[in-house]
């Protein structure tokens, strides 16, 4: 299952990142371009399977649409494009270059860190 091993994957880089930081996972933020071939609802089906066992179980995955941008080799023009339609937005050729849209991108991770001791001035301010 592809979506499955992207996960372990995924999973892989952020349990390097907590091991790290000593922290524990409670979510990643992933973005997911719509031509990266990657179903952003299998991927969430297949996430917790994925993170069972591992520095990331329990936490969620949270998933971002990235935009398709393409860069016109006509006018040299950089836009958003429709994933179903390359055009260059601003002369409409079709000869465009995708500069983004087909990846898949870790964007943050959030841990739970373990608070350091308390210290004893945090008290002292209190009586006023
Ligand atoms: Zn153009």
């Amino acid at each position: 299952m592809h979506e499955l091993s992207i996960c372990q994957a995924l999973i892989a880089q952020v349990s390097g990142i907590a091991h790290e930081r000593a922290g524990r996972i409670t979510a990643v933020h992933a973005c997911i371009g719509p031509l990266s071939g990657v179903e952003a609802g299998l991927l969430a089906d297949a996430y917790p399977l994925a993170a069972a066992g591992t520095a990331a179980e329990g936490s969620r995955l949270e998933l971002e649409t990235a935009p398709v941008r393409v860069r016109c080799r006509t006018c040299g023009a950089e836009g958003d494009a429709a994933p179903n339609r390359l055009l260059c937005p601003t002369c409409g050729d079709w000869h465009t270059d995708l500069i983004s849209g087909d990846e898949m991108l870790l964007l943050r991770v959030e841990l739970e860190v373990d608070d350091p001791p308390p210290q004893q001035t945090a008290m002292e301010s209190s009586h006023v």
